[in-house]
């Protein structure tokens, strides 16, 4: 999801192909004014321009019937659109403000992501949850109470969504919460109640390695239960971060799970006593980054390197043999070892590199490989 003011249409498009040039499928903008929805339509003729064809899914609440109704070419310049039950209006007008983005998702043949979020949980339902389960002989624990409501408001607004004529299969259904345990207790009863495609995420997940370890263990766990259809990973930036962070982990979740794959991997030992510089970790990154940064061009020019895998390895212990694993790796010297790195490509011993240019020659060699194998296809 873009961090821009979707008002700044030049600055959200750009913002929008770095997220898809890092591997987001889909991008989410915010539309919280008549400003942002006339704005939209610009910013999907600017990607279009930039020859950037990912979809836009649009973040409304409180006004999206009015937005989607007022603003057509805003509906119809989005491939989504997400829709928070919570935040649509109260008492009678909810049904009905509800109703009039499902008719713009009717009219424009789009998606509708029918999301709530613990935060923004629909506090009328919430509150006649809470009175039935007072009236249990055993009343149910406040979260198991809160947990329902999430459930029951996503749920029954896809059968309403249904009811006026929407497609079960435009509609993708999330939960959020930002607790791990909570969001898979959650989806795991959620994907029990119904078919609908789910979307994961683990809402507010936070910065850094937190952010990141907690995102990576609930979605993990999930996916490999076979429950959930796209994911997001939820972060804040730390400062001077890139935006394209949450994307470059939400990748590796699923690459890492075998699901998908995105980029060449980088295999890498975490170096020990037995590694004498920083050599092989500078070299790592350097590789990882380059692979990483080559991929919008790679994609189209090299089909299939995004399966690739390249080794670096800090010395003779498991160099050799996990290089041989790769489709290129090298095993650099370790403490004592005689100051050589053999390369290994396709699981052969192919050259011996040695002294200062080391990381440039490999780094060479990836290149000549990249074009070799997937070139020319
Ligand atoms: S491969 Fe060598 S340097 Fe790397 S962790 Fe293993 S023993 Fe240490």
């Amino acid at each position: 999801m873009t961090n821009t003011d979707t008002v700044d249409a030049i600055g959200t498009a750009i913002q929008v192909k770095e997220l898809a040039q890092a591997g987001s499928e889909f991008v989410r903008i915010t539309v919280n004014t008549p400003e942002a929805a006339a704005a939209v339509p610009y910013i999907r003729e600017q990607l279009d321009r930039m020859g950037e064809s990912v979809p836009l899914v649009g973040d409304f609440h409180y006004n999206g019937h009015r937005l989607l109704t007022e603003f057509p070419d805003c509906a119809q310049a989005l491939s989504k659109y997400r829709i928070n039950p919570g935040n649509v209006g109260k008492g009678d007008k909810k049904d009905k403000q509800f109703g009039q983005m499902i008719e713009a998702a009717m009219r424009w043949d789009k998606a509708v992501r029918i999301g709530v979020n613990w935060g923004s949980l629909d506090q009328e339902l919430l509150a006649s949850l809470m009175d039935a389960n007072s009236q249990r002989a055993q009343p149910w624990e406040a979260r198991q109470v809160m947990y329902e409501a999430l459930i029951t408001s996503a749920i029954e607004s896809a059968r309403l969504a249904e009811s006026m004529g929407l497609n079960g299969d435009q509609i993708i259904l999330s939960c959020k919460v930002s607790g791990v345990q909570d969001l898979i207790s959650v989806y795991r009863e959620l994907a029990r109640r119904c078919d609908y495609a789910l979307h994961l995420g683990l809402t507010e997940a936070g910065m850094g390695t937190k952010g990141t370890v907690a995102s990576s263990t609930a979605l993990g766990i999930l996916l490999q239960e076979g429950i959930g259809d796209t994911i997001r990973v939820s972060l804040t930036p730390q400062p001077g971060e890139a935006r394209t962070q949450e994307v470059v982990v939400a990748s590796e979740i699923l690459q890492s799970l075998g699901l998908r794959v995105f980029v060449p991997s980088v295999t890498a030992c975490p170096g020990c006593g037995r590694t004498t510089s920083t050599t092989f970790q500078e070299l790592a990154k350097q590789i990882d980054d380059y692979l990483r940064a080559q991929m919008p061009v790679w994609r189209v020019r090299y089909p299939g390197v995004e399966g690739m895998k390249v080794a670096v390895m800090g010395c003779i212990v498991n160099g050799p043999g996990e290089s041989k694993h790769a489709d290129i790796g090298i095993s650099l010297p370790g403490t004592g070892e005689a100051p050589a790195a053999p390369v290994f490509i396709d699981g052969e011993k192919a050259l011996t590199l040695r002294g200062e240019r080391i990381a440039e020659e490999f780094h060479a060699l990836v290149e000549q490989y990249v074009e070799r194998r997937y070139g020319h296809q």
